[in-house]
């Protein structure tokens, strides 16, 4: 194990230029777990410079050896995989066994359809018959900038760093500072599987420190972001001067339309979604919209739910949801919660405070909110926690009316047994992904928003394209290799 407070930088564990200690706090005892450094201009230039020596010779490996790479990458993720569960529980309070199936599932199942993806993905291809002596080339998009958040730690670094090495880029990356440990396993695991030195170099640091250096530095060629709009948008502009690229994913207030012939499960199905993580995902179905005849036995079915949701230690087994990640966090969802009060919300579970037999850690209530209208704080914020808002709705129209009035656009959910309805509302939402009857998305298949969700589209082939840079040749020699 290295010493936490170092970098990972041109293939070897470094201590920073200049100490500036962090102190990483387990969300269940509020109690420090771990070190961390937070890194300065120096230690980003190093890790840059690293990375453009690194791309002279990795953009041109082979996809065959790029393969080899990701399958060795693939054996040293799961055999390191119980480290890596523990880190997670630890850093953002995953529950020990969500975290080692989803959490770390997450990872296998990105980096294993990377593979696939990369399998069948033509980096030359021709134009088309009219033009024989064209040639398509997708070529690495160069040194990569990769800032994550602290909610599906490995999901996040795994859609980044996979496709990244995938097309021969290199990277640069910095993991939440809220939730690094995860990424120190992850850099020993990259380093096990043979990266070559200066591919992959990791960088701890904060927004406003690392995470700015790196939009602006003049040596990065694209930054691929995940976390908050609010960040989003400061990323956006600060990259601007430099003209780099910029892959956004970010927040989400997702619609889950719920018609009177939905399945019995749909609405149970629905709030579990919503709490799963401790309502800490972009894509949770936070808002219920439910139409009116089946309203009343909704609320009660998901109020049920919220009762039935146990909350517990992140150490022990079971299928409890864990705490928020933080106090910053603890606070938000409390005053969002105290808002929906306020505003008029019925509140038919959870509320304010911790739950019973809980006097620290930042541990919260399910909670549940009956008849929110859409323009309430509650419909309006995404609120990162496991709180639920329905909303009834007459007709067909007025659902897709509330569903897509939103700032938000990344994963709306439609229940109902009419097909022709279902492919009706999946035409017209305004989000990046729209998921029907508990049907979860393919492998392969492409994640990302629209609108304040952001522009990129990780996973599946749509991944690596994004980190590609499409050049057209003619003049192109067909019998030349
Ligand atoms: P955050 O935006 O505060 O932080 C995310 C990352 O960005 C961290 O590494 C942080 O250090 C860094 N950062 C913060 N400000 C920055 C700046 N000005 N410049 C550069 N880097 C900066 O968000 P968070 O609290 O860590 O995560 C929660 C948010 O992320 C939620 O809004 C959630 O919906 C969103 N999210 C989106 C997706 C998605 O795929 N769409 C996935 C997970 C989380």
């Amino acid at each position: 194990m290295p010493n936490s407070t170092d970098f990972y930088i041109g293939g070897q564990w470094v201590a920073p230029h200049s100490s500036n200690d962090f102190e990483v706090i387990n969300p269940a005892t509020e109690e420090v777990c771990k070190t961390i450094s937070l890194g300065g201009q120096a230690d980003v230039d190093a890790a840059v410079a690293a990375a453009r020596g690194a791309f002279e010779t990795y953009a041109y490996s082979t996809k065959e050896e790029r393969l080899a790479l990701l399958r060795k990458i693939l054996d040293v993720y799961k055999a390191r995989g119980e480290d890596m569960a523990q880190a997670i529980s630890t850093e953002m309070g995953a529950p020990i066994d969500m975290a080692r199936s989803s959490q770390v599932g997450a990872g296998i199942w990105h980096i294993s359809n990377f593979i696939t993806a990369l399998e069948n993905f033509d980096f030359e291809r021709p134009l088309g018959n009219h033009a024989p002596n064209d040639r398509i080339l997708y070529e690495a998009v160069g040194v990569i900038g990769m800032i994550t958040p602290w909610n599906w730690p490995m999901n996040q670094v795994t859609l980044k760093v996979i496709p990244a090495l995938a097309t021969g880029c290199t990277m640069i990356l910095k993991p939440s500072e809220i939730a690094p440990l995860s990424g120190l396993v992850w850099a020993e695991i990259l380093d096990e599987a043979g990266v070559p030195a200066g591919v992959f170099n990791l960088v701890n640091g904060d927004g406003p420190g690392v995470g700015t250096m790196m939009s602006g530095h003049p040596g990065i060629d694209a930054i691929s972001f995940t976390g908050s709009t609010r960040a989003g948008i400061a990323i956006s502009k600060n990259a601007a001067d430099t003209l780099k690229h910029v892959h956004l994913e970010l927040g989400g207030k997702g619609a889950n339309i719920v018609f009177a012939d939905a399945d019995e499960k749909a609405v149970k199905r629905g709030a579990l979604h919503c709490f799963n993580n401790t309502g800490q995902s972009c894509n949770a179905p936070t808002r219920m919209l439910v139409e009116r005849s089946y309203y009343d036995a909704a609320v009660e079915i998901a109020t049920a739910t919220a009762e039935a949701t146990t909350v517990g230690m992140p150490s022990e087994s079971g299928r409890h949801i864990g705490p928020l990640v933080s106090a910053t966090q603890f606070d938000k969802v409390q005053g969002l919660i105290a808002k929906g009060i306020e505003e008029g919300a019925r509140l038919t579970a959870g509320g304010l405070g911790r739950p019973e037999g809980f006097n620290k850690g930042y541990f919260v209530r399910p909670t549940v909110f009956a008849d929110v209208d859409n323009e309430m704080t509650i419909a309006r914020e995404e609120i990162f926690g496991p709180v639920l808002s329905i909303i009834p709705f007459e007709d067909e129209a007025e659902a897709l009316r509330i569903a897509n009035d939103t700032a938000y656009g990344l994963t709306n959910y439609v229940q109902t047994q009419d097909g022709a309805r279902r492919n009706r509302l999946a035409r017209r939402l305004r989000s990046g992904m729209v998921e029907m009857n508990g049907q979860s998305r393919g492998a392969g298949s492409p994640f990302g928003g629209m609108k304040k969700s952001g522009n990129g589209r990780e996973g599946g082939v749509w991944g690596l394209e994004d980190f590609c840079e499409v050049k057209a040749v003619s003049g192109w020699a067909t019998d030349a290799g």
